[in-house]
């Protein structure tokens, strides 16, 4: 279909009779949505003359006698247009016959009843003048095909094409809004300012692969994979509350969505002295974006386990989860609360063989009824031992089956009944393993049977649990360790290096303030001021308090993190750290995986315009591409195959 895209250009100056008439033609005056709010105005009423622009929506039907067409506005409404030989001109009426789906084109004319349905008020455009601005070239039926079952089957390299059809035309615009409500959100109501920091960084070890951009001087610039250096010295400048829409790069294995380039809500908040004052603007931003553009309420985990809408934004709303209690109860750091599958410590009747994963744990199902085999198939993790059983006569399956688990006290009782489901697995004492074992098996279940598990939603003191809409849970992970053992490799069980350390965030959180002298004397007990905002197991954003003060932020950097340059790689942030930098905390959230969630998707290509595909290369331009010799010898780089 999309082969006579692959055109032979004359080197003739073209035709400019051809030509011209596409630069010069009438501009819209209004548009399909404003003609059907304001039909009295516009119907039978030919003074009131009408130019729409737009592309031709589906395939037109030309006979001898009479004409349809269907044009597509810049807002995805469509109206059909309507001509016959003595509505308009012997050419405009010839030149109808030339029209193919996805044209772009002017039309001129008037409104009139659709025909066959003069009492329901369906209107058509009666053609008077008609220029199509650009033949598409394409095959019209099978992309009309396309575009109606599944725009991404369209293939992306024209991804403009993908873009024209109203899923995306929805994403995209969905987006627009949602950065402009942050704006406003946090211009107007909470004084910030927003400040753009440089995309030409410099290459220092924040965590992730940065890309390298090279210069004639033969030195090289990073590309930022955050704007976190420079938003920590702009607190150093005087600015108290800093905001962007970040442009962000990270060279990381891209087969989970991510993106190379992706966009960051990023912030940063001087003089405060309590990281809930971020969390107060960033749940203001959270709740207004889902109540006001995604039509969905907030909800939160309440006291005793249930859900709560929220309904009043004053103060923090969203429950405040333990790094280690959403690793013990539910295997991993960003679980999803909308279920309430929570795992039992058998610690007391069973141990493990391997003596550094001495916790058994359970994660059991009830009644879980039909397990089908495609569930089962997922549930062979590397990382052993790991079982499940399906409960039917008794339950002393558990001391037959699970290798390497010995009962200890054959006094368990688990309370099964026939139709439930227990898996087991083990962990460290402080799960470093993110997520556990029956973490993923969580996560599985919930993928599994989305309805089964879900926790009831409190209202008016009832117990709604047959609800059926989605709904947006958020929390707040907090207490995280500040370091992370560097781990090693392995087959089976994870292993670590318990003498290096990384850190869990970035190097330049602050720990908290009861465990200073641990840093010290135990780096791996200190918990850092981190918190994460976790909505529907999905990590939207993640932030931290700052470490200001020059002096602590230079011994994490020597004596912990062992850097040996640390002039050299960050002598500019200590230096504006050094002189006068107030306390200061902040936050980012990744503002493509936000901006999916509300448009119900769960691929952040689909609200980036331009994506990268899985190998890193932008289909439309076939981008990276390579760079002849003479080019690079002026960058002083020799490539080696
Ligand atoms: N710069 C951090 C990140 O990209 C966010 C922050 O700490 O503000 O994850």
């Amino acid at each position: 279909m999309f082969k006579s895209l692959v055109r032979c250009y004359s080197t003739a100056l073209p035709n400019k009779q051809t030509v011209l008439p596409r630069f010069t033609f009438p501009v819209a005056n209004t548009s399909i949505s404003l003609i059907n709010k304001n039909l009295s105005k516009y119907l039978n009423n030919k003074h009131e003359k009408i130019t729409l622009n737009g592309h031709i929506n589906r395939k037109p039907r030309i006979r001898s006698t009479l004409g349809f067409v269907h044009l597509r506005d810049e807002n995805g409404d469509e109206i059909q247009l309507f001509a016959t030989p003595n509505t308009t001109s012997d050419a405009i009426f010839k030149l109808l016959k030339e029209v193919s789906v996805e044209d772009s084109i002017s039309v001129s004319g008037y409104i009139q009843s659709k025909e066959s349905k003069a009492n329901k008020q369906e209107v058509e455009l009666v053609i008077e003048d008609f220029h199509i601005l650009n033949p598409s070239n394409l095959e019209a039926a099978r992309l009309e095909k396309l575009k109606q079952s599944s725009p991404k089957d369209i293939p992306p390299q024209f991804r403009y094409l993908q873009l024209r059809t109203p899923f995306f035309q929805n994403a995209l615009r969905t987006r627009s809004k949602i950065s402009k409500l942050i704006r406003d959100i946090l211009i107007e109501n909470h004084n910030f300012v927003e400040i753009e920091t440089p995309l030409l960084f410099k290459s220092t070890p924040e965590g992730a692969r940065e890309f390298l951009v090279p210069t004639r001087s033969s030195k090289f610039y990073a590309l930022p994979q955050s704007p976190q250096q420079y938003k920590q010295i702009l607190m150093s400048s005087g600015f108290t509350k800093y905001f962007q829409l970040a442009k962000c790069f990270r060279d990381e294995d891209l087969r989970s969505d991510r993106q190379p380039e992706f966009t960051q809500i990023d912030l940063e908040m001087s003089f405060i002295n309590n990281s809930d004052q971020i969390g107060l603007v960033v749940e203001d931003l959270i709740h207004n974006i889902w109540n006001k553009i995604g039509n969905k309420s907030t909800y939160k985990v309440n006291s005793i386990g249930n859900l709560e809408r929220i309904t009043n934004f004053d103060g923090l709303q969203f429950e405040k989860l333990d790094y280690i209690d959403a690793l013990t109860k539910y295997g991993i750091d960003k679980p999803d609360l909308r279920y309430n599958l929570e795992f039992e410590n058998l610690q007391d009747y069973f141990v493990n063989e391997n003596n550094e994963f001495p916790i058994v744990e359970a994660c059991i199902l009830r009644n879980a009824g039909h397990i089908p085999k495609s569930f089962t198939d997922g549930l062979n993790f590397k990382r052993k031992p790991f079982v499940w059983m399906i409960k039917n006569e008794e339950d002393k399956l558990i001391q037959n089956k699970v290798k390497g688990i010995y009962v200890k006290n054959a006094n368990y009782n688990l309370d099964l009944n026939i139709g439930d489901v227990i898996a087991i697995s083990t962990r460290s004492e402080f799960p470093y393993e993110n997520p556990t074992p029956l973490g993923k098996f969580r996560q599985l279940t919930i993928q599994e049977f989305p309805d089964k598990y879900k926790r009831p939603i409190e209202e008016n003191g009832k117990l709604i649990t047959n609800y059926n809409h989605d709904v947006i849970v958020g929390s707040w992970v907090v207490n995280f360790p500040l370091f992370n053992p560097v781990e090693l490799e392995s087959d089976i069980y994870p292993k670590y290096d318990y003498t290096k350390f990384q850190s869990t965030h970035h190097p330049f959180t602050m720990c908290k303030i009861e465990d200073y002298d641990l840093l010290e004397t135990d780096p791996l007990k200190v918990r850092g001021e981190h918190y994460d905002l976790v909505i529907n197991g999905v990590e939207i954003g993640g932030g931290s308090r700052r470490i200001h003060d020059s002096e602590l932020q230079n011994y994490i950097f020597r004596n912990i993190l062992k850097i040996n340059n640390i002039d050299e790689l960050f002598g500019h942030l200590l230096k504006a750290l050094s002189m006068g930098c107030p306390p200061h905390a902040g936050l980012a959230i990744g503002f493509d995986r936000l901006c999916a969630m509300i448009i119900g998707s769960s691929s952040i290509k689909d609200v980036i315009a331009f994506p990268k595909n899985q190998s890193g290369v932008d289909p439309v331009v076939d981008s990276p591409t390579q760079v002849n010799r003479e080019v690079l010898s002026e960058y002083h780089i020799t490539v080696n195959k």
